[in-house]
């Protein structure tokens, strides 16, 4: 006889249908011409209308169905009645059907901890950069990144009318990641994707130390990881404090669940409890192939300059 499915597959096929309606807002914001553009510490960190939206909708429809999860969302919102209109009930069915990995069976919903970035690449999404833009799910136990959803709403935005807007990935720590197409750069090839808004002379020294091919600057971390797993980069630097736990939680975990590596730049794992501080202040290397090739290349002035 099929158990009924954990709460850990629930919780993650709620987020799948959640993050699809999460996609529908940043869409419909665009569509309606106002992106309600604030500044919050700086003219390169900012928050639209959309940012607002959908953490309301992402937060509250997940603490609808799961009221006793710990959810961490990016933006500082008043609390207030959210529209039904935002919350999304459903459950996407074909991950219910998947089987929860063994050790993560007995998890209890209040042993979960959900990061929330309710738009990554907000000051791409100001520029029409849309294809830069995801939205974030990741799901962690006991301090580790094991689950994660990304919806990239204008995936297939330059594709041309008929192609289809919009797609979900999403995966589990010892089940696999969906939704995409695994790809690898060309081996002996070292294309390096890092920061197009957030530039600092310590990433552009480590990055010059690692010798690449090429350097591709676009914005979003779940983009850049998307670019790994689907062979348009093979290293995601960022030797700069900037980039915060719910960057780097769902993307985390779709790139580990495929084999690639993400660590801060010092090779320490990120830690995702709830009580951790939320900068990631010692930046970001991930790689899907050759870790130890970007590694090996940080300079010691770039480790010492970022302190964990
Ligand atoms: P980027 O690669 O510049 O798109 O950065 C990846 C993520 O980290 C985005 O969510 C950025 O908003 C965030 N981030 C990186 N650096 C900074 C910074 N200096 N200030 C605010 N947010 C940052
Ligand atoms: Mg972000
Ligand atoms: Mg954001």
């Amino acid at each position: 006889m099929a158990s009924s499915p954990t709460v850990l597959m629930r919780l993650v096929a709620s987020a799948y249908s959640i993050a699809q309606k999460a996609g529908m807002i940043v869409r419909h914001v665009i569509a309606e011409g106002d992106l309600g553009i604030v500044e919050k510490t700086c003219a390169t960190d900012l928050q639209t209308k959309a940012d607002r939206l959908v953490q309301m909708s992402i937060c509250s429809s997940l603490a609808r169905k799961f009221p006793k999860l710990t959810i961490i969302g990016e933006e500082d919102l008043p609390s207030e009645e959210v529209d039904q209109e935002l919350i999304e009930d459903g459950q996407w069915e074909e991950i219910l059907k998947q089987p929860c990995p063994s050790q993560y069976r007995a998890i209890k919903e209040e042993d979960l901890v959900v990061w929330v970035d309710p738009l990554d690449g907000t000051k791409e999404y100001t520029e029409g950069l849309l294809d830069n833009v995801t939205v974030l799910i990741g799901i962690a136990y006991e301090g580790k990144a094991i689950a994660g959803v990304i919806n990239q709403p204008y995936y297939n935005y330059q594709a041309g009318p008929d192609a289809v807007l919009g797609r979900t990935i999403w995966g589990v720590l010892g089940l696999g990641a969906f939704g995409f197409q695994l790809k690898e750069v060309p081996a002996g090839k070292h294309i390096i994707t890092t920061t197009r808004s957030h530039n600092s002379k310590l990433v552009t020294d480590c990055i010059t130390a690692m010798n690449p091919d090429d350097v591709l600057r676009v914005g979003g971390a779940g983009n850049k990881i998307i670019q790994l797993i689907e062979g348009k980069a093979s290293a995601y630097v960022f030797a700069s404090p900037g980039c915060k736990k719910w960057d780097t939680c769902a993307p985390e975990v779709i790139l580990h669940a495929v084999g690639g590596k993400l660590t801060d730049i010092h090779g320490n794992a990120l830690q995702y409890n709830k009580e951790v501080k939320h900068m990631n202040s010692a930046g970001v290397l991930a790689t899907l192939r050759n870790y130890d090739y970007y590694a090996s290349r940080v300079p010691e002035s770039v480790k010492n300059a970022l302190v964990p």
